[in-house]
């Protein structure tokens, strides 16, 4: 999974990632080891985590991208992400068409969350830009931070007008499917909740505050506190609920649909030829080691057979020679 860029540094990615994966208030929740990074560039970075929902346990690898709007090249960054969500599926590529194929790490890129600002009126140009270049790659899930400096008004017109956009611009976005008619009533409700939700709109929080007598994750401020767990003040948990509830369609959506569609651009650059010629070039060498060690072998066997020719036959010789005297 992606934590994706948003344009400025500062608008809450970290926190919230801190606050939807526990990494910084339950260290003991963290599965041993799993923080320890497993791949660090300069740019990106990521690390496996556990996330659990009513008993439901999801190990994910977290994978954390600069500000891209940060960057003085803003292109420049854009390619950094693309090309790691491309690696990805590259490797996936590579290890699918290999000769151990039933030990494949999938570490393709199942989900991307898209900070937007709370503070513009909508999508940026850069924004456009950004997920329109994703879109056909990974699942993007917009997402808009510091949902507490919004009222409810100006929440729900910003979350309109981002959906409008995002139509306008033929951006794809992760579509939740519609619950099966055969699931029961209450996931039937929550599917309804989580879609009329998107893009959601969230508050993260590192500090434990004490509310009506409990600790809760939150921001205090002046007039009260802003809980991050609480349905009633921000979207947090319609996202945590859905990326565990989601989590096997936003696989298959990427197997499916992403995976697929970069498999077949692949082809079409003649790609799976290369990858098929390198498996081509290990099966051949396999091949060439083989016939070498056979030859070898039937070398070997050769000259036993002469030596013990020899030996038996160098009595018979000097016999033989010795009947021809
Ligand atoms: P990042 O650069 O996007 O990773 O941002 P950080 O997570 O480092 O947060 C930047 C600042 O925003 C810090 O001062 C946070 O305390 C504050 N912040 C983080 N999340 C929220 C939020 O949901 N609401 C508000 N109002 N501030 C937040």
């Amino acid at each position: 999974m992606v934590v994706c860029p948003h344009r400025e540094s500062g608008l809450g990615k970290s926190t919230l990632i801190n606050s939807l994966f526990l990494t910084d208030l339950y260290p003991e929740r963290i599965i041993p080891g799993a923080a320890e990074k497993i791949e660090r560039t300069v740019q990106i970075e990521a690390s496996t985590v556990e996330i659990e929902e009513r008993g439901v346990k999801l190990r994910l690898t977290v994978v954390d991208t600069p500000g891209y709007g940060d960057a003085i090249n803003c292109r420049d960054c854009f390619k950094t992400i693309i090309s790691y969500i491309d690696e990805q599926f590259e490797r996936y590529l590579h290890d699918e068409s290999g000769l151990n194929r039933r030990h494949i790490i999938d570490n393709r890129v199942h989900c991307c969350f898209y900070f937007l600002s709370p503070f513009g009126h909508g999508l940026k140009p850069l924004d456009v830009a950004f997920m329109k270049a994703i879109h056909n790659k990974v699942n993007i899930v917009p997402v808009i931070a510091k949902a507490d400096t919004l009222t409810l008004k100006e929440r729900e017109r910003l979350k309109k007008r981002i959906l409008d956009e995002i139509e306008e611009h033929n951006i794809k976005i992760y579509h939740l499917p519609d619950a099966e008619s055969d699931e029961d009533e209450d996931f039937k409700e929550q599917t309804r909740l989580l879609k009329a939700s998107i893009p959601f709109s969230v508050v993260g929080s590192n500090q434990l505050i004490e509310a009506k007598g409990k600790k809760v994750r939150g921001r205090l401020y002046p007039w009260g506190v802003v809980e991050v767990e609480n349905p009633e003040h921000n979207d947090f948990l319609k996202l945590r609920t859905m990326l565990i509830t989601h989590m096997q369609d936003l696989q298959e959506v990427t197997q499916d649909l992403h995976y697929e569609n970069f498999r077949s651009e692949r082809l079409k650059r003649g790609g799976r030829l290369k990858v098929e010629s390198e498996d081509m070039n290990k099966d051949q060498i396999l091949l060439e080691k083989e016939a070498e060690l056979r030859r070898m072998q039937e070398m070997i066997a050769r000259m036993q057979a002469q030596m013990q020719m020899q030996m038996q036959g160098g009595d018979g010789d000097s016999g033989a020679l010795g009947h021809h005297v």
